[in-house]
């Protein structure tokens, strides 16, 4: 294999790291690793770097022949330099953790890191649903409600670095009980997983319920009893509908795409979600008309190991 182009990426989830090597757009070499969430992040980042090197080894590579490393994390990037801002209650002591220093020294390699979603929007940008595009919003929808954006081809960041970010957190109802996080009606609190157990239970159908019986509460349970004719499961799966039809209206209002990409496990059942938005957006949507085109993600777990790379590349142009 030519190394000297490879870009280190890896995608840190939930529940899995995905881990690849990428050149010029193709993947071509990948694993990933199960998250143990007690585990400290500095210890997240040694097995990542080895599984690297055992990845370049079976490609008869070395990390010398690389370009250099980029980081996917589910947190908030300082803008000026490969840090976390703040804890979110996931991979602990993320935030005291020079990357660009831990790249130095272990990988001898300059390292990258942005929020996850940002990274994946870049990889549809360049090789999947948005590839021809230049202004596009990526809304992800599940565990709760990520957004991010990409204009004139390149991660729109806003001042704080944190543009898009916290779309999940825009109030869609007023009067509705303080969100999790301190906000008024959050979206991501009335139409994640977070939060489908608690607000299924607390309906005065639940009992009555084949929901009450399933053995989990999420939106592939709730999906699949709405179609049966559950009336619980249809309230809390129309109310889901509305609220990431409305998010999705929103995010256009605010970033004026020419394309929005849908991604998330929900999206398996796009035949209910997609035409649903898309008729949401077709009766309610403020100024003139405009064609917008609301598609399904392509690259699943590749877009953020792929968008590694475009990031990568747009902060060191010249290597
Ligand atoms: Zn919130």
């Amino acid at each position: 294999m030519e190394g000297n182009a490879v870009i280190l990426t890896a995608d840190f989830g939930g529940t899995t790291i995905k881990l690849g090597l990428v050149r010029d757009g193709r993947i071509v070499a990948r694993t990933r690793l199960d998250v143990v969430p007690s585990r400290p992040m500095c210890d997240q980042l040694e097995e990542v770097a080895s599984l690297w090197e055992k990845l370049l080894e079976s490609e008869g590579a070395t990390l010398r022949g690389c370009t250099g490393a980029a980081l996917g994390l589910p947190f908030f990037a300082d803008r000026n330099a490969p840090r976390v801002r703040g804890e979110f209650g996931k991979f602990p002591g993320a935030a005291d953790i020079d990357y660009g220093a831990w790249g130095h020294q272990r990988l001898g390699l300059p390292v990258v890191l942005e929020n996850d979603l940002r990274l994946a929007v870049l990889g549809e940008w360049a090789a999947g649903a948005a590839r021809g595009r230049s202004e596009v919003v990526m809304l992800g929808f599940g565990t709760g409600i990520g957004c991010a954006v990409v204009s004139d081809g390149r991660l729109f960041r806003g001042s704080h670095n944190r543009a898009a970010t916290l779309f999940g957190h825009t109030t869609v109802s007023f009067e509705a009980p303080v969100s999790r996080c301190g906000n008024i009606g959050c979206a991501e609190d009335l139409a994640s997983t977070a939060t489908l157990e608690t607000r299924a239970r607390a309906r005065a159908d639940f009992a009555t319920s084949a929901l009450a019986r399933a053995e989990k509460i999420n939106f592939e349970s709730l999906f699949a009893l709405a179609g049966k004719g559950d009336a619980c499961a249809q309230a809390l799966l129309d109310e889901s509908l509305s609220v990431w039809a409305i998010v999705t209206q929103n995010a256009v209002l605010a970033y004026d795409p020419e394309m929005v990409v849908l991604g998330g496990g929900v999206l398996r059942s796009r035949d209910v979600i997609l035409p649903f938005i898309r008729e949401h957006l077709s009766r309610h949507m403020p100024g003139l008309p405009i064609e917008l085109p609301i598609v399904v993600a392509e690259l699943g777990d590749d877009a953020a190991l792929l968008g590694g790379e475009v990031f990568f590349r747009q902060s060191h142009p010249s290597s």
